[in-house]
């Protein structure tokens, strides 16, 4: 379990799925689920057309905070289609940067990362920085290397009060949307592999940066894949997108 220097978090991304009516009512049974005082901070990731009315659903309930799963580094402009950090400023509090489907559909490269980490950062929002490698750099023995490089892109420069609101996502791409997520072994060498980076740039920052898993994180996995001291629990795609499951998730972050 979680260092007691970071709160968990479990931040569920819905992708592109549930439109707003569906997005409501999915928020809804999350919210009628949660304890009290839940034992991680718990984020959802909806569409972004869905962001403004889960905000007004959720508005006085501080055990659920928003997040957008992408944005454009550019402020505003002639961008179609592109919606900036700063003008999701007034909607959510998290911003997801660099998950693989934008890196592998999107072509989005660590420099196009590092822009918008560095928008959603300069707009007083915080960013999730995923990073993952593939299956043949994994059978490679790569892992180390390309998620350390990634990493790197990311927060090396960073001011230090700027890195520190940073979490970042350990998400092995071959383990997305595939049933077979990681071993808890594997992800807290991963998430070790992480922190080594980020100590090497902001020593003082290692220990406190979170840092989750995510690939097929279901109700049955979470607790083991949560178990390990180096991860601070989960970014959730699928399972997600059913409440009573996503709440299992959540409920596995919980101190052991
Ligand atoms: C994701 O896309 O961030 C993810 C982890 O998906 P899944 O849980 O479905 O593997």
């Amino acid at each position: 379990m979680t260092s007691p220097l970071r709160r968990p978090l479990v931040a569920g991304n819905w992708k592109m799925n549930t439109g707003v009516e569906e997005a409501l009512e999915l928020a809804r049974q999350v919210q009628a689920g949660l304890p009290d005082r839940p034992p991680a901070e718990v984020v959802l990731l909806p569409p972004l057309i869905s962001l403004w009315p889960l905000r007004q659903l959720l508005r006085g309930d501080d055990r659920i905070g928003l997040g957008a799963q992408n944005c454009y580094w550019e402020r505003s402009g002639a961008f179609t289609g592109e919606v900036s950090a700063a003008m999701l400023r007034s909607l959510c509090d998290y911003v997801l940067v660099g998950h693989s489907e934008r890196r592998q559909l999107f072509g989005e490269t660590d420099d196009q990362v590092r822009l918008k980490l560095d928008a959603v950062l300069a707009s007083g929002l915080r960013p999730i920085v995923a990073v993952g490698e593939t299956l043949d750099q994994r059978q490679a023995g790569r892992t180390d290397d390309v998620i350390g490089a990634q990493a790197r892109a990311a927060f090396q420069g960073l001011e230090p009060d700027l890195a520190a609101r940073c979490t970042v996502a350990y998400e092995p791409i071959w383990a997305i949307g595939t049933g077979r997520s990681a071993s808890p072994e594997d992800a807290a060498g991963a998430a070790d592999a992480i922190r080594r980076v980020i100590d090497s740039l902001h020593p003082a920052l290692a220990r406190q940066i979170r840092v989750l898993y995510g690939g097929s994180v279901s109700a049955e996995s979470a607790a083991d894949l949560f178990a390990p001291e180096a991860v601070d629990g989960g970014l959730v795609g699928g399972a997600s997108l059913r409440a009573g499951e996503f709440l299992a998730v959540v409920g596995a972050a919980a101190p052991v």
